[in-house]
Parts: structure tokens; C-alpha cells; sequence
């Protein structure tokens, strides 16, 4: 637990503190270490010895799962989507590097990953396997990251967590105490679909706490940057010494730096920011970042 000291917080009597899942493991960092949890104990309870996801070539899941078939001594496969002369780069050379195989499938294919037909393929190609879907988002998923409350001993008026698919967003919401509020901040544009997805999950688990989605911090696309994102991203790691990703939690936390600015969130009022991970995904972003630099909008007040 890190706390946040900003002028700005103060002149409007706000605190903000930031949970380090980034730090929870060298190599399977943040919210994916919780998602996976429950589902490699449930892999090997079923007696798979093989496990088969899928993902972008950056994917921070597809990193955190190939790292944790390694330690594990489980095999691991990861469908990626696209063409693989497109596709060498840091994340997969880990992924190879752990011994997870890669197969690279365009994006009609990758788009059936759901389709009972093809998933029956994929067990006919390469034997029985437990099947992760893409981000590894499932309901044990979001068991494990209810987890994270066991850690939080204060109390918080409202919790901040990056959404790409929500089961995240779910597992925080569901193991909230009763008079958090949870704000979860969509990175992708068109979420209104989270708002179904992260119901659906919680009908499942049972919950009470309040949340409520941000649509409006995605910069235009999932993984869509800006200079004025890139100007917050630099002076909050230069002040704070904490890195972040652009992809999710540096929009995160331009949306509660924006919300605190606009009196959205009530004088006295004790935020905690989820910091999710994903600090080895940077590299794929760090030539457009430099670029931005030096645009004439890269500034943040
Ligand atoms: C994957 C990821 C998320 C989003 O998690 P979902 O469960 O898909 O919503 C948020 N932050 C980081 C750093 C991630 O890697």
C-alpha cells in the first residue's frame, strides 16, 4: 500500500492510496496472478497437464500464464492472435522462452475462440487440455481476485480498478466491504458491454457493494495513447516512483485524478487505486510514447 501526496488531493480533501499488485510477483504480476490462481488448482484437480488460452501478442495473460506453466512444470499453449512474422517481440520470446507453444491464427479464426466447433477442434488437434479464455477471465478468475481484500485492512469510501474484460472489475466489486464504492474504468472504447459482462459475473458470486463504470478514460481504442496521457504516465512515475502502463493503469488513474478535479469524489472521502500489473507489456508501446513526446499537446496541466 502506497499513499499518494498531490497538492491537488489535498485542496480537495481527498486521499489516495495505491495497492502494488505489481509487486506481487517478479514475473506474473498483478491481477493475473490472482485470475490464474484458482484455475491452475482446478487444472490440476481435473488432472489436465496442459493448459490453452489465447491473446494478442502483448497480452499480459498469455506473459503471466507461459511464466506460470514454467514454474508449475505444466505445459502450456497459446493461440495468438495474428500472423507471426508480425509478431516476434519481447512478451512472446518470454512465452517461448518458458516453453508455452505458440500458434498464430488470423482474425477470422481467432474471432471463433468461443464457438463450441472450434474449441472441439482445438481438443482434437492438440488433446485434452483446460482452456483458459482470452484474458483468462472466467468466475474462478474472479474468485481469485476477490482475494485482494484479504490484504486491504483499512477502510476505503472507493475503490479505482482498470477494466479490459471485467472479470477483474468483478472480483474486486464482489469482495468489497458493503460501503465501498468501486469505479471501474474502462480502457476500451464501446464498454457498455462490461456493464452486462461484470452483472453476470457478480449474479454469480452474490453482492451488494455500489459500482459504477467510467466510459469516457479510454483515449479513443484499447491500447490508443495520447500525448496528454503520456505527459500524466511521466510526471506521476517522475513524483511518485511508481511505474505504470498505458494500456491500463496510467488511464485509470487519469480517470481519478480527473474525477477528484471535477468534485466527483465528496470531500473526506479515502480512495484506493488497484495497481493491476501489466508494467511488461510497456515495451510494445515505448516507440509511440517517445514519439508523443514531442508533440506540441504533450503536457498535463
Ligand atoms: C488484464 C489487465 C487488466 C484488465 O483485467 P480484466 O479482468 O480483463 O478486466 C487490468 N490491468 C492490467 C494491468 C491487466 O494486465
Amino acid at each position: 500500500m502506497q499513499y499518494i501526496s498531490e497538492p491537488m488531493f489535498h485542496a480537495f480533501g481527498v486521499e489516495l492510496a495505491i495497492k502494488r499488485e505489481d509487486m506481487l510477483h517478479p514475473v506474473v504480476s498483478g491481477n493475473k496472478w490472482r485470475k490464474l490462481k484458482y484455475n491452475m488448482l482446478e487444472a490440476r484437480k481435473q488432472g489436465y497437464k496442459t493448459l490453452l488460452s489465447f491473446g494478442g501478442a502483448y497480452s499480459n495473460h498469455i506473459h503471466a500464464l507461459a511464466g506460470v506453466g514454467r514454474e508449475l512444470d505444466v505445459t502450456t499453449i497459446g493461440l495468438i492472435r495474428g500472423e507471426s512474422f508480425a509478431n516476434d517481440n519481447p512478451t512472446l520470446s518470454y512465452a517461448r522462452h518458458c516453453g508455452m507453444q505458440l500458434y498464430f491464427v488470423d482474425r477470422a479464426t481467432y474471432r471463433r475462440r468461443h464457438e463450441p466447433d472450434y474449441i472441439e477442434e482445438l481438443m482434437q488437434r492438440f488433446g485434452p487440455c483446460y482452456l483458459l479464455p482470452e484474458g483468462g477471465s472466467n468466475l474462478l478468475a474472479v474468485k481469485g481476485v476477490a482475494e485482494l481484500w484479504q490484504e486491504v485492512s483499512e477502510p476505503f469510501d472507493y475503490v479505482a480498478v482498470a477494466a479490459g474484460t471485467g472479470a477483474t472489475a468483478a472480483g474486486v466489486i464482489s469482495g468489497a466491504p458493503l460501503a465501498t464504492e468501486i469505479r471501474v474504468f474502462a480502457v476500451l472504447k464501446g464498454a457498455g458491454f462490461l456493464r452486462n459482462e461484470i452483472s453476470g459475473y457478480l449474479d454469480e458470486m452474490g453482492y451488494t457493494t455500489p459500482w459504477r463504470l467510467h466510459d469516457n478514460y479510454h483515449f479513443g481504442a484499447y491500447a490508443r495513447i495520447s500525448p496528454q496521457l503520456v505527459a500524466f504516465m511521466d510526471r506521476f512515475e517522475a513524483l511518485h516512483q511508481i511505474p505504470l502502463d498505458p494500456v491500463y493503469t496510467a488511464k485509470m488513474l487519469y480517470g481519478v485524478y480527473d474525477q477528484i478535479r471535477q468534485g466527483a469524489i465528496p470531500p473526506g472521502s479515502r480512495v484506493l487505486a488497484i495497481h493491476t500489473g501489466g508494467l511488461q507489456g510497456r515495451h510494445g508501446m515505448e516507440t509511440r510514447m517517445q514519439s508523443l513526446r514531442t508533440h506540441k499537446e504533450y503536457a498535463y496541466e
